[in-house]
């Protein structure tokens, strides 16, 4: 233990993950003027396809100069190579860089008063008092010249700890019950230098989605500008698919596969919230910590930070009012707001996403201009459109037609 590594000071919270969900946290928190600390692994961009909606840029109110690129249009593509282009009709999709974006929400953070530190969370002990005792390692690097080679061990204490550690957080594992009843689609994709000559049909303002059982057997592949850049990538549950085979394929049939690679890497998306997000006592997660990605999309960025939002809110409860209850709030108020849109997406990613034949026809689906309208509503805004209640109606019949095979596709 390197005593000068340790902080007497004890924190109202310690957000433990300085992620999207977990800058939120923070940022929130100390702009109340509760003392904050946030505690970042750090030394890893997060790989991520960084599509943000319109709702995360306005509620989070993310300025301009941070999205390196617009998308306009997003591209359905089916097995049998059938596209259908949804334009994205007065507005957009903002494209981020997650290294430069995350930093950015840190320092946000930072400059409302919470203090930043560069370490590993390890574990969580109590004082006699049963006060939270926050561990974690720090690099070794940031010790010093001639400091330790070892990991440098910290401590801090905390009256409520947010867990914001991303997908298999340790906080969860530690801490809350049933944090390993969810499942995971591992997501992988390459980034690749923008060609100085693209391929034909090449569109820097058009987000392809490729629904083809060979790039994945149970969810998607992509193809996302990035101004300078673009991410290639897929996913699947399935441990024994080959999701570097597929993307290769993907970059081939897009014809990007002898662009320049700039990085190749990978993580975790988990798709189911978990049961719990508290232990009773001090302790609450958010963001892929809590499981929230919204299935069939693998959109996590915008319920991450709404669900650091809605810790910190939950946790400002329990520190004014001593109250373990009140740190329930941020699940359910979560579920309040977005549970039927996970069910939904659930249910269809488990009916769509099963073979080619279904994949088929819901990109045949989406030539639809009710389901356009509803799809892109619901992910823009975050909310299921009220105007028109007919159209409701009519998707409801397209659908169960397309589910009984009354409807060719
Ligand atoms: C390949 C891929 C593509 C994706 N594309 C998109 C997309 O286009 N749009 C979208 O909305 N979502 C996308 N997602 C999902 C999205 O990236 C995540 O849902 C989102 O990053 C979750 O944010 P978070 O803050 O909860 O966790 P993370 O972003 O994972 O952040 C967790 C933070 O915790 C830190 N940390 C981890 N362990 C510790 C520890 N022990 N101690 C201290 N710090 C720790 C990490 O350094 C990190 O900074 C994609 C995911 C993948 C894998």
């Amino acid at each position: 233990m390197n005593a000068s590594q340790n902080d007497p000071h004890t924190y109202d919270a310690v957000v433990v993950g300085g992620g999207p969900a977990g800058a939120t946290a923070a940022h929130d928190l100390a702009r109340q003027g509760l003392s904050v600390l946030l505690l970042d692994r750090a030394g890893r961009t997060k790989p991520c396809g960084g599509a943000i909606p319109p709702r995360l840029i306005k509620d989070f109110e993310i300025p301009d100069h941070l999205l390196v690129a617009k998308a306009r249009c997003a591209r359905m593509v089916s097995p049998s190579d059938q596209r259908v282009d949804i334009p994205i009709e007065g507005g957009f999709v903002g494209m981020v860089d997650r290294d430069v974006f995350d930093e950015w929400l840190r320092e946000r953070a930072a400059g409302a008063g919470a203090v930043r530190r560069r370490g590993r969370y390890t574990g969580l002990t109590r004082d006699a008092a049963g006060t939270a005792i926050v561990h974690f390692e720090t690099d070794a690097r940031a010790v010093g010249e001639g400091g330790p080679q070892e990991p440098a061990r910290a401590q801090v204490r905390a009256r409520c700890v947010i867990g914001a550690d991303g997908a298999r957080s340790e906080v969860a594992r530690q801490n809350v019950p049933d944090a390993d009843r969810t499942s995971y689609v591992f997501a992988y994709h390459e980034i690749v230098a923008r060609p100085s000559n693209p391929p034909a049909g090449y569109d820097p303002s058009r987000c392809d989605v490729v629904y083809r059982g060979e790039l994945s057997p149970d969810f998607y592949g992509w193809v996302f500008p990035h101004g300078d850049t673009l991410s290639i990538g897929t996913g699947s549950a399935d441990k024994g698919f080959s999701l570097r085979n597929a993307t290769a394929k993907l970059r081939a049939a897009s014809g990007l596969d002898t662009a320049p690679t700039l990085r190749r890497e990978g993580a975790p998306i988990p798709m189911k919230p978990l049961p719990r997000w508290d232990n009773g006592r001090d302790v609450v997660l958010a963001g892929d910590a809590a499981g929230v990605v919204a299935p069939a999309s693998g959109e996590g960025i915008y319920y991450a930070m709404t669900g650091g939002r809605l810790a910190a809110e939950a946790a400002a409860e329990f520190l004014r009012t001593g109250q373990a209850k009140a740190l329930k709030l941020a699940r359910k108020r979560f579920m309040r707001e977005h549970g039927t849109v996970f069910w939904v997406l659930g249910i269809m990613q488990r009916f769509w996403y099963v073979n080619d034949k279904r994949r088929e026809r819901f990109v045949s689906i989406c030539r639809d201009k009710d389901v356009q309208q509803l799809t892109f509503e619901s992910y823009m805004h975050k909310k299921l459109a009220r105007k028109k209640p007919m159209a409701h109606v009519r998707i409801f019949f397209k659908d169960v037609a397309h589910l009984l095979g009354l409807v060719r596709a």
